[in-house]
């Protein structure tokens, strides 16, 4: 079956057409500055990156000149719509609704635009994607996968803060997580890549990109993740801060008089390793000028990799011992250095490091030695492909 897989912000949309057969990616792009102008790039698995500036006024357009482009007879893969046997959106919040991908049903919808007061910059745009494609696909199951569904096994020692119940009883506050596909994804391959089940091993997953998230996954299920009621807290990210003394915003707002939605945006988008440094909020950048003697710089990404290695602590705790340390996405995956460090605090659980292994760019990996007492792992994460396969299960069901 060959299914769209959609990611849809509020004025972007991804998109990737996956043969979920041989899983192979027949096309992708992106769909940029909706509402604005318009930006198409389109790359069909062949070669090729076509570029296109018609106005995108709603994600109605977006998705039609999607369409568009992947029949197209010269840059497209397939002759017609009807070869598209179903779509897989990314939905971020799923509430406590949500414990696995669903077909996309009224219902489902009706109960999805619930979770928007959760997820008020996400879930309307994700709506909105998906009312789009019913639109221009009428028929075709549509499967929502969700990035909280992996987490909804946290027990309830995990999940609640400790604020009077009755803000989780009457608004639902407690820890989500985020990331789920692709923690869920990381940890099932890993288990695959070492030929375990696994269901026999206690992994922790981190999902290291501009935004940072770490899971503990006991057996298969995720049993904590640092991320919580919102992608806000756990570990330094590119620009959020992660977790903080709630104390701070009231001490900062009274210094500065600033309102609660003037700290949350800084708090979002001027904090982490931009907000420490001063450079950049990208890693490339940072150890750049690290290397040029800029101490910002250096104690931004010392910063990042402490608090990254005090969660593997936290999570080694949570399950009793490890078996398996993942690395993923952007930095997990890229940054030789940024892993060294992490792991260079992790001697006591008997973890060592194949130097060689860890330099190697960008394949799946084990990069401990034969004899580390923890294995230790640099997993791709794929959430395209983990949500054509869940769209794929769903609609098969
Ligand atoms: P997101 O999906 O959250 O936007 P990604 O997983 O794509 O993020 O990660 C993007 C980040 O990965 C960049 O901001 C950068 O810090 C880091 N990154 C990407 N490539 C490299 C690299 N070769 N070396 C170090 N860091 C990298």
């Amino acid at each position: 079956m060959k299914v769209l897989v959609i990611n849809c912000g509020s004025s972007s949309l991804k998109y990737q057409l996956i043969d979920s057969e041989t899983e192979e990616v027949m096309a992708k792009g992106l769909c940029e500055r909706i509402g604005i102008d318009g930006r198409l790039t389109h790359k069909p698995a062949s070669g090729g990156k076509y570029e296109y500036n018609d106005p995108l006024p709603t994600h109605v357009e977006a998705v039609s000149a999607v369409l568009a482009k992947l029949t197209d007879p010269e840059v497209g893969v397939i002759k017609d719509l009807s070869e598209i046997g179903a779509v897989g959106h990314r939905i971020v919040h799923g509430g406590e609704k949500f414990a696995a991908a669903t077909l996309l049903t009224e219902e489902a919808l009706t109960e999805i635009d619930k979770c928007s007061e959760l997820a008020p910059l996400h879930n309307p745009a994700n709506l909105i994607g998906i009312r789009a494609c019913q639109k221009l696909m009428p028929g075709v199951p549509m499967v929502g996968v969700f990035d909280t569904a992996f987490h909804q096994t946290m027990p309830k020692k995990a999940y609640l803060y400790s604020i009077p119940y009755d803000y989780y009883e009457k608004y639902k506050v407690r820890r989500y997580g985020f990331h789920g596909t692709s923690h869920s994804y990381v940890s099932k391959r890993a288990a695959e890549i070492l030929g375990k089940d696994v269901k026999e091993l206690k992994t922790i997953v981190c999902h290291l990109g501009n935004g940072a998230s770490l899971s503990a996954v006991k057996y298969g299920e995720s049993i904590d993740t640092s991320m919580g009621f919102t992608p806000l807290d756990g570990v330094s990210m590119g620009t959020r801060s992660g977790g903080l003394d709630p104390a701070i915003l009231e001490f900062l707002s009274k210094k500065e008089g600033l309102t609660i939605e003037e700290l949350m945006v800084i708090l979002n988008k001027r904090s982490g390793m931009l907000g420490l440094s001063g450079v950049s909020s990208d890693f490339r950048d940072l150890e750049a000028a690290a290397k040029e003697g800029n101490e910002r710089a250096q104690t931004a990404l010392d910063v990042f990799t402490y608090r990254v290695a005090k969660f593997i602590g936290y999570y080694t705790a949570a399950m009793n011992g490890v078996d398996v340390i993942c690395f993923t996405a952007g930095i997990g995956e890229n940054d030789a250095a940024v892993r060294a460090t992490i792991l260079s605090y992790l001697g006591f659980l008997g973890i060592t490091l194949d130097e060689n292994a860890n330099n190697i760019h960008g394949e799946e990996r084990i990069i401990s030695t034969p004899d580390s007492k923890v294995t230790v792992m640099v997993v791709p994460t794929n959430e395209e492909l983990a949500i054509a396969r869940e769209t794929v299960a769903i609609v098969n069901k």
